[in-house]
């Protein structure tokens, strides 16, 4: 009964936890994953404290294994990108500390196969062929923006517009106009990743479906957004540029937490306005909008302090 209670709480926000593999370079080492349950159990502990209470138990919606294939994960995912075109609005985020997964959760690999493709691909790929299904009955038109959110400045990277709309007609349309984008990000060099992103970058897709029989118009939208590293920087390590970028970070992944945690508890005042992060999501976030959170985690024991934090900024808001 209370996890029925739980459920309706949440209403329509889930968590993923994604776990990804060591990789080629890091060869086995300690791990803070203990556990894994089948209902989105995850148990982490410090492997190089010894003794009590070292062990965290977390409770997400599912959690996939080092071993989740990105067609697995998509499979969960996949209904939330059907109910788009009955009209409603759907957000996905992936949330971590650099280097733990969420780009290739969101996007892929950087050579992409189809088989390494990550949410976005797929889920505008399958968008296409259902408004292909149902063309007979409903004439589709698909719009996509794509925006980087860096130092709280938003700025368009598809063109020099402002959030410019590109019409597509093709997944092969969107592949170009994402490449672009991906190739138009800020990147900067941090002593954890050369390529981590310190912007956040939103995908947003919008569907308008005109009934051929009734003219009656239903619009659905998909934001999907590869958040900054969540990683705290050390004030005695960065100064300038790094430390206001860190700073903006902060700042808008802790208005994102306070946006769905007011939604999750559905309070009255949601407090949209304290980034611009959440402006630019505003519409795709609460009312009848469905919310994904991918909580992207690093197994490694050294990351284990950042990893607790990630979690924990997930359990607040699931
Ligand atoms: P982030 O975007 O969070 O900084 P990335 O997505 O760039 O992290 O991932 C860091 C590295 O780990 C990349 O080399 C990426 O290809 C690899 N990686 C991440 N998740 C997986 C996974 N599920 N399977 C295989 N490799 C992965
Ligand atoms: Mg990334």
């Amino acid at each position: 009964r209370l996890y029925n209670e739980v459920q309706e709480l949440k209403g329509n926000i889930r968590v993923y936890c994604r776990i990804r593999p060591f990789l080629p370079g890091q060869n086995s080492r300690q791990t803070s994953i203990e556990y894994i349950g089948e209902n989105g159990e995850l148990v982490v502990a410090n492997p190089f404290k010894q003794g009590k209470d070292t062990h965290r138990l977390f409770k997400f919606n599912k959690v996939f294994g080092q071993a989740a294939t990105q067609e697995e994960v998509f499979l969960d995912t996949r209904p939330l990108i059907r109910s788009i075109l009955d009209g409603y609005n759907v957000c996905i985020f992936a949330y971590g500390q650099t280097g733990s997964g969420k780009t290739y959760t969101m996007s892929g690999p950087s050579i992409t196969s189809k088989e390494d493709w990550g949410v976005n691909y797929r889920a505008l790929n399958d968008l296409f062929h259902l408004t292909q299904i149902r063309r007979n009955a409903v004439v589709y038109e698909v719009g996509v923006q794509m925006v980087e959110i860096y130092n709280e400045q938003v700025r368009d990277i598809l063109s020099d517009g402002d959030a410019s709309m590109h019409s597509v007609r093709s997944t092969e349309d969107v592949l170009e106009l994402m490449n672009i984008g991906l190739m138009n990000r800020t990147v900067g060099a941090t002593a954890l990743n050369e390529r981590s992103s310190r912007s956040h970058c939103v995908l947003s897709v919008h569907v308008r479906g005109v009934d051929v029989e009734t003219d009656s118009v239903l619009r659905g939208s998909l934001n999907l957004v590869d958040l900054a590293g969540s990683e705290r920087v050390d004030r005695s390590e960065a100064t300038g540029e790094r430390l206001k970028e860190a700073q903006h970070i902060n700042k808008s992944l802790s208005a994102l937490g306070d946006v769905i945690f007011a939604l999750a508890h559905k309070n009255p005042h949601v407090p949209y306005r304290n980034s611009k992060l959440t402006q630019v999501l505003q519409s795709s976030l609460g009312g009848q909008a469905k919310t994904l959170m991918f909580v992207q985690v690093n197994p490694d024991g050294d990351s284990y302090a950042e990893t607790v934090s990630t979690l924990k900024f997930a359990e607040r808001v699931s």
